[in-house]
């Protein structure tokens, strides 16, 4: 047999193509992309490998179309990385391998790397222009403060004059800011503060090598400091960092932050709020950079020297795709820190209670910071409001609104977290009880009245408002419930001099909440109203009062996972209050005020919540003291993803500890017209679940006719 080329697909199928060697005998290294016929379409893949034993009938075998080597291949690590992902999460390999890479690389049009920055050159640093020329002058003092982005540049409509102190030989466009010339002004470290410093000496010795680290600290202890302070180390030893965070939002925040304390450093961003041409030239560059900062998707980069890895707010559910290959990007980097014999540090005030569970049992190291970094910084009180006993105006209590009125009058600001978006959850009619629903979802159209349309927060179908009811012809439709648009009119009314401003995933791009947060710190905002997107990583010193309205549907959903969660976005929402000098309060409005939740919350108590919960889950069998594995299945009717979960679990390998349950409708069952059902599998030991689904998958691929599509979701978060 002639030896043929193995190349990695993206297809579902667990298994490797074969390929004839391109003619001219060049050796392809193992992750090279390559260009191949694939049934009638052409398509990217990653050559593993040369093989002797093929088994392919010679006559058979389709040439490599194309070897794209103006990109280059998949590193080695990355490939190993990929194997783990495969194997844990039963994903097909050249799946995952595709997953790892930028859109923009796996198309087969020829990448040229662009030049992203203008720099200032020698002669540029030295010139003089005539005063005449102001538009230009204005460019080159605006160089002097470091190199601008060709975003910047364009969109401050200054492409014409970069042009002409190029031509004049004053400025150059270059592939990076040249190091030691950054823009900001460098920032020196604070001295460490009594927790920071513990912390750091536990760590400095552990950082040569592989460990898993929690740090479990209070808001505002300081935890994004302590990180720089382990980044420094490793970077003066030559090695690189790669930061995980949840946000797309934050990371210009933190970018900035990171790039004023590491002067001279490269320091990349990675997430998929980039252009599809950045997010290629930051992964292409990656290797090369000091400290890379992103989003789940980064977890994948290119690090060949990659010496510590951090994953901050990692109990947030983002670091979980949702979709294709679902991986956890906390757990990947915890895999990958391990490939790399390198530490991983995991930050949270609420950590998850699966690493906080292992750190109670010693196999993650625990580092707890209790005191806010700020000495002055108290933590707030945290006040209920009875939900029972109050009267209500438009969803507000007395004391919420007294609160804010008292804010206000002291020229504090407020924040007021409402987790739902739109004006109304609902529009129903009053006469005869009709609510909208969606026509492809088991959900009802928010009320959305900025936008005067009825919308689908799940499938995104929007209709118009209707002029009566189209059950009984009532022309008095009325909104259901309060969303923000509507909170925010109703706190418009009641104090008309506040000024109020609105976030939410409705009114948010990245360049929109820096802007924000520019205003809130400059003092031209009182009362900020928003969803959850409100909880996550702010620091605005004159934010003296949280308000949390209606979150009680949360206290008592059956996902078992929701007061874990509602807990930590509460305590993060708390601690956006009294961050500064000034003592923060927070008030809760609820009719369950004698939850124990709120007790634990007042207390500041996450140890001894994440306690009480650990024991419940115990008892129930449930993670982080089992693993779970949902089949999920999508088919236009209810009875056919059901019937195909029966057969499924009729396949079932005999795997004595492990546990097949019923198949059941998906919570939310219906969504953009595919009925979901699931299927939940469930073990104490990870390694009989794994080899249970192991032998499982052959045999759902088996199943025939194929009426559903599937998935199995590894480790799930949301069912
Ligand atoms: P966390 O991430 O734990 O919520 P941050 O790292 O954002 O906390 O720190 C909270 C505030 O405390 C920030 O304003 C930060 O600049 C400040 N801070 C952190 N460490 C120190 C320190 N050692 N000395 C003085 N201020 C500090
Ligand atoms: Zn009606
Ligand atoms: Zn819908």
């Amino acid at each position: 047999m002639p030896p043929t080329l193995q190349v990695a697909l993206d297809t579902p199928l667990p298994r490797l193509f074969d390929y004839r060697l391109p003619p001219d005998g060049a050796p392809i290294v193992p992750g090279t992309l390559v260009e191949v016929p694939f049934g009638r379409t052409r398509q990217i893949g990653i050559a593993l490998g040369v093989t002797d034993e093929g088994g392919v009938d010679p006559g058979k075998l389709r040439d490599v179309l194309r070897v794209l080597d103006d990109r280059p291949p998949l590193a080695p690590e990355i490939l190993r990385l990929a194997r783990f992902c495969a194997d844990y999460y039963h994903h097909a390999l050249g799946a995952v391998l595709l997953a790892t890479l930028p859109p923009r690389l796996k198309n087969a049009a020829p990448f040229v790397a662009e030049t992203p920055w203008l720099a200032l050159t020698d002669a540029g640093r030295a010139a003089e222009l005539p005063p005449r020329a102001r538009a230009q002058r204005t460019l080159l003092e605006a160089l002097r403060a470091g190199p601008l982005a060709r975003e910047t540049v364009r969109t401050q409509k200054q492409g014409r004059h970069a042009a002409a102190l190029v031509a004049a030989g004053w400025a150059t466009w270059t592939r990076e800011p040249p190091r030691g010339t950054v823009s900001p002004p460098p920032t020196a470290a604070p001295a460490a503060t009594t927790g920071q410093q513990t912390a750091l000496d536990a760590l400095a010795p552990a950082l040569d090598r592989f460990g898993v680290h929690l740090v479990h600290g209070v808001t505002g202890s300081g935890k994004t400091e302590l990180y720089l302070r382990l980044i420094d180390t490793v970077l003066a030893a030559g090695r690189q960092a790669l930061v995980l965070i949840p946000e797309i939002a934050l990371t210009p925040q933190l970018e900035q932050h990171f790039r004023r304390r590491f002067p001279g450093r490269q320091v990349d961003t990675l997430h998929s709020g980039l252009a599809e041409r950045t997010r290629a030239e930051n992964w292409l560059a990656a290797p090369a950079c000091d400290v890379l900062l992103g989003t789940r998707l980064a977890v994948f980069a290119p690090l060949p020297r990659l010496g510590l890895v951090v994953v901050d707010e990692e109990h947030d559910a983002s670091f979980k795709q949702q979709d294709g290959l679902r991986y956890s990007a906390r757990d990947v980097a915890i895999a990958r820190a391990q490939q790399a014999d390198v530490p991983v540090v995991l930050g949270s005030a609420t950590p998850s209670l699966e690493s906080y569970a292992q750190a109670l049992s010693g196999r993650y190291r625990l580092h707890e910071l209790t005191q806010r970094a700020v000495a002055a910084a108290q933590l707030p009180d945290i006040e209920l409001a009875d939900l029972r006993h109050l009267p209500q105006d438009n969803g507000l209590t007395r004391p919420a609104l007294t609160a804010l009125t008292e804010t206000l009058a002291r020229g504090e600001q407020s924040l007021v977290f409402l987790n739902r978006r739109g004006y109304a959850p609902a529009l129903y009619c009053p006469s005869c009880g009709w609510v909208a629903p969606c026509p492809h979802c088991s959900a009802r159209l928010v009320l959305h009245r900025t936008a005067h349309r009825l919308m689908c927060h799940h499938c995104g179908h929007e209709a118009r408002i209707p002029q009566a009811c189209p059950g009984c012809g009532n022309p008095d439709l009325k909104p259901l419930g309060q969303g923000t648009q509507r909170l925010e009119e109703t706190l418009a009314a009641l104090l008309p001099t506040a000024r109020i401003r609105r976030i939410d995933r409705d009114t948010m791009r990245p360049r929109a909440w820096a802007e924000l947060g520019a205003a809130v710190h400059g003092g031209e905002v009182d009362i900020l109203v928003g969803t959850q997107m409100l909880a996550k990583g702010h620091d605005f010193p004159n934010m003296t009062l949280a308000l949390i309205l209606d979150t009680d549907g949360a206290l008592y959903s059956p996902d078992f996972r929701t007061t874990e969660r509602l807990f930590a976005q509460l305590m993060q929402v708390a601690g956006r209050a009294g961050r500064a000098d000034k003592p923060g309060r927070v008030l809760i409005q609820t009719a369950f005020p004698d939850h124990p939740l709120f007790r634990f919350l007042q207390r500041h108590d996450y140890a001894g919540y994440a306690r009480m919960l650990l024991a419940e889950r115990r008892q129930l069998d449930l993670p982080p003291f089992s693993r779970q594995v949902l089949l999920r299945a999508e088919a236009p009717t209810m009875d056919a993803a059901l019937a195909f979960l029966r057969r499924a679990a009729a396949q079932a390998p005999d795997a004595a500890p492990v546990s097949v349950f019923t198949p059941t409708p998906a919570p939310m069952a219906r969504v953009a017209n595919l009925e979901r059902a699931q299927l939940l599998v469930q073990s104490a030991s990870r390694r009989a679940l794994q080899g249970f689904v192991h032998d499982w998958r052959p045999r759902l691929e088996a199943i025939r006719p194929r009426v559903a599509r599937w998935s199995l979701d590894v480790d799930p978060l949301v069912f």
